[in-house]
């Protein structure tokens, strides 16, 4: 056993149902004077509940997923004219996306709260898009330097999107397993991870407003981000960023349809990590376990429901080639990932 491992530093507060108070006190702690308030139009109401007791400058609203260019820059106007000390991001993994903009060219602290389980609140990697290409880089800066977990603001999330984030989530410990620093502890980390993703969703997809099964997905959907900023971007990750920022599919979604096609390339060749993930699910095997609950849980199927052209498929295997991660189990050329997504693509069974 031989290898180096980091841990983030960054301070996690669960807090059920008290997710003010616990910003008040993260922002406190951070002697935070000038708060800039980032959340969607969506968000903006429960944002401005939860910011109550903090010191607001300016609240933005201009969200967007996978982070524009143009977008970050405005932000970063707002968060300069205003002279913010303290970024609070408030939504889905686009709202943290655009604190973590802020924070990249600023050095602002960001406090997230977390209201879907995307997991970037628990990641130094930032990601921006422009011109159809999805730009993803590593920086302390961006690292959340607390967050806020507050499961009842998911409970109006709707079942699709549930699930979809879920499997994105799960997608996070899987990639884990065979990422470029992969190693025992954060596939520790990924496996509780999927184990409480995978026991907690059929329960939250039959009782979307249960509080048990909403926390349980917060806890797997954080230890799973932890395991994926710790063991870097598999072939999982290389394939969705390029799908996401050429041809802008919807991110969640496109993960909870590219997963089962990545882990059926990979599970002959990674023999540890599919029994470990079988056990996970507790089925015959990982690729059998997965497709069962995603069918549980009528999983996304196809990534030409998400807008892919079965057209596009050769150039983004183009696009992906050059990234594949040498780490990956499963030898990749262009063959297998034109095949990969094609079966995506239409949807066909992995097993
Ligand atoms: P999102 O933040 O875009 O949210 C999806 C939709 O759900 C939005 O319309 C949003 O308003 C709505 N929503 C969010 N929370 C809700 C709630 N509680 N109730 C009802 N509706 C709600 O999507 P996402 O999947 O959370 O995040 C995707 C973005 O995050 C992408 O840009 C992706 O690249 C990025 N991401 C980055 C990392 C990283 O480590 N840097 C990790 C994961 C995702």
């Amino acid at each position: 056993m031989e290898f180096v491992h980091q841990t983030l530093p960054q301070r996690v507060r669960f807090a059920p149902g008290q997710a003010a108070a616990g910003v008040a006190a993260e922002v406190a702690e951070l002697d935070g004077r000038r708060v800039m308030l980032i959340a969607s139009d969506r968000e903006a109401e429960d944002a401005a509940r939860i910011a109550a007791d903090v010191p607001v400058v300016v609240s933005h609203h201009e969200v967007a997923m996978h982070v524009p260019v143009p977008v970050a820059e405005r932000a970063r106007e707002v968060a300069r004219q205003h002279r913010a000390d303290v970024v609070l991001t408030i939504g889905g993994g686009s709202a943290t996306g655009l604190g973590k903009a802020v924070a990249l060219t600023s050095g602002l602290p960001v406090v997230a709260v977390p209201t879907t389980y995307a997991g970037s609140e628990a990641t130094d990697v930032w990601g921006m898009t422009e011109d159809g290409t999805k730009t993803t880089g590593v920086d302390a800066r961006v690292l959340p330097r607390s967050v806020v977990y507050d499961a009842g603001l998911t409970l109006s999330l709707p079942v699709d999107l549930t699930v979809a984030s879920t499997l994105n989530a799960l997608a996070h410990s899987v990639d884990a397993l065979w990422a470029p620093r992969a190693d025992p502890i954060n596939a520790a980390l990924a496996l509780e991870g999927a184990r409480g993703l995978v026991s907690a969703l059929p329960a939250v997809a039959d009782e979307p407003e249960a509080m048990p099964g909403r926390e349980g997905l917060l806890y797997g959907a954080y230890l799973a981000a932890v395991a994926f900023t710790s063991a870097g971007s598999g072939l999982h990750h290389k394939i969705c960023h390029v799908l996401g920022g050429r041809f802008d599919l919807p991110h969640a979604p496109t993960h909870a349809v590219v997963l089962p096609h990545v882990l059926a390339l990979n599970a002959p060749f990674a023999p540890d990590a599919e029994r470990r993930l079988a056990d996970v699910f507790d089925a015959d095997t990982a690729v059998a376990g997965l497709e069962a609950l995603r069918r549980r849980v009528r999983a996304p199927g196809a990534l030409r429901d998400l807008g892919l052209r079965e057209s596009d498929i050769p150039d983004a295997a183009e696009a992906i080639l050059p990234v594949v991660p040498a780490s990956n189990p499963a030898p990749v050329g262009r063959d297998e990932l034109e095949r990969l997504l094609h079966d995506a693509w239409e949807g066909t069974d992995p097993r």
